[in-house]
C-alpha cells in the first residue's frame, strides 16, 4: 500500500523576478513499511519535498496523499490533527524540551494529543533505542547521540503511520549517527515502520531500502537496496 504520494507537485517560492521553483512537477509513491532516503545537491528541493509530503508546507499545485487522505485539500485544523495523530518527525536539531526528562520528552506528543501511552509499546521503543537507564535524565545530562535517541523514541512513541527525518544524523559523529540509523532501520524491520529521510550522507542513505535523487526540483534517478559505495 502507498503510505505517501505526490502527484504533479509544484512548489514555488516568491513571485516575479524572485520566483524560485523548488519542486517541478514531482510524482512519487512511497510504500508502507519502506525506508526511503531523499538525496541530491544542496538546493535541489529535498527539504521542500519532505515538508510538502509531511503537510508542514503547502504546495503551489498538485496533490499530496498520506495513505488515502488527500492532505493538500485539508483545512489547517484537520491537517494539524492528522500530523499530530499519524506523523512522527526527527530533525537535525533534537528539539527536546530542556526542562523535561527523557521519558517526559518521549511522551510529550501523546500528552499534547490527550492520548494514553501504550506501556508495552513504550517499553519496547525505549529498549530498542537503548535508553532504559536514562529515562530520568534531562537533555543536558545526555550526549548528542542519546538526545537523538530520545527524539527517535518520541517519534516512534505514537506509532505514527510514517516518520519523516530531516538530516537526523547531521549533528552526530559517525558512531552515534550509525546507532541512530540502526534504530531507524530496526523500526522498519521489526515494526514495519515507514520512514522518509532527507540526507546528503551516502552512509546514511545506505540504511534505506530506496534512494530517490533530486536535482533542480525534479526526481532524476532512484536506486533500490543501496550500498554506500553505490550511492557515492
Ligand atoms: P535542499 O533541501 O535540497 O537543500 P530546499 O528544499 O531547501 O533544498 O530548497 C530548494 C530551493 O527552494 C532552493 O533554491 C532554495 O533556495 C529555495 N527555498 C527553500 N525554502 C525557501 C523559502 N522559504 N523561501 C524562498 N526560497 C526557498
Ligand atoms: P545490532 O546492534 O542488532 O547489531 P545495528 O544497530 O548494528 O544492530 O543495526 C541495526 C540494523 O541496521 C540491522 O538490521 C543492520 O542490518 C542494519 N545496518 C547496520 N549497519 C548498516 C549499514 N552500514 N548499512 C545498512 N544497514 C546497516
Amino acid at each position: 500500500a502507498v503510505a505517501a504520494r505526490a502527484r504533479q507537485v509544484v512548489k514555488a517560492y516568491g513571485t516575479g523576478e524572485t520566483r524560485v521553483v523548488a519542486l517541478d512537477t514531482v510524482d512519487v509513491d512511497l510504500m508502507r513499511g519502506e525506508f526511503t532516503a531523499i538525496m541530491g545537491p544542496s538546493g535541489s528541493g529535498k527539504s521542500t519535498l519532505m515538508h510538502c509530503l509531511a503537510g508542514l508546507d503547502t504546495v503551489t499545485s498538485g496533490q499530496i496523499f498520506l495513505d488515502d487522505t488527500e492532505i493538500t485539500s485539508l483545512k489547517d485544523k484537520k491537517l494539524t490533527q492528522l500530523r499530530r495523530d499519524q506523523v512522527g518527525f526527527v530533525f537535525q536539531a533534537f528539539n527536546l524540551v530542556p526542562t523535561l526528562n527523557a521519558l517526559e520528552n518521549i511522551t510529550l506528543p501523546l500528552d499534547i494529543a490527550g492520548r494514553k501511552p501504550d506501556r508495552q509499546w513504550l517499553d519496547q521503543v525505549v529498549e530498542t533505542v537503548g535508553l532504559s537507564g536514562r529515562l530520568k535524565h534531562r537533555p543536558t545530562q545526555l550526549s548528542g547521540g542519546q538526545q537523538q535517541r530520545v527524539a527517535v523514541a518520541r517519534a516512534l512513541a505514537s506509532r505514527p503511520r510514517i516518520i519523516f527525518g530531516d538530516e537526523p544524523t547531521g549533528n552526530l559523529d559517525s558512531r552515534a549517527g550509525a546507532e541512530i540509523l540502526g534504530f531507524l532501520r530496526r523500526s522498519v524491520d521489526d515494526f514495519g515502520q515507514t520512514i522518509v529521510m532527507v540526507t546528503h550522507d551516502p552512509v546514511a542513505a545506505s540504511y534505506a531500502d530506496r534512494v530517490i535523487y533530486l536535482a533542480d526540483g525534479r526526481i532524476v534517478d532512484e536506486m533500490r537496496t543501496p550500498t554506500a559505495e553505490a550511492v557515492l
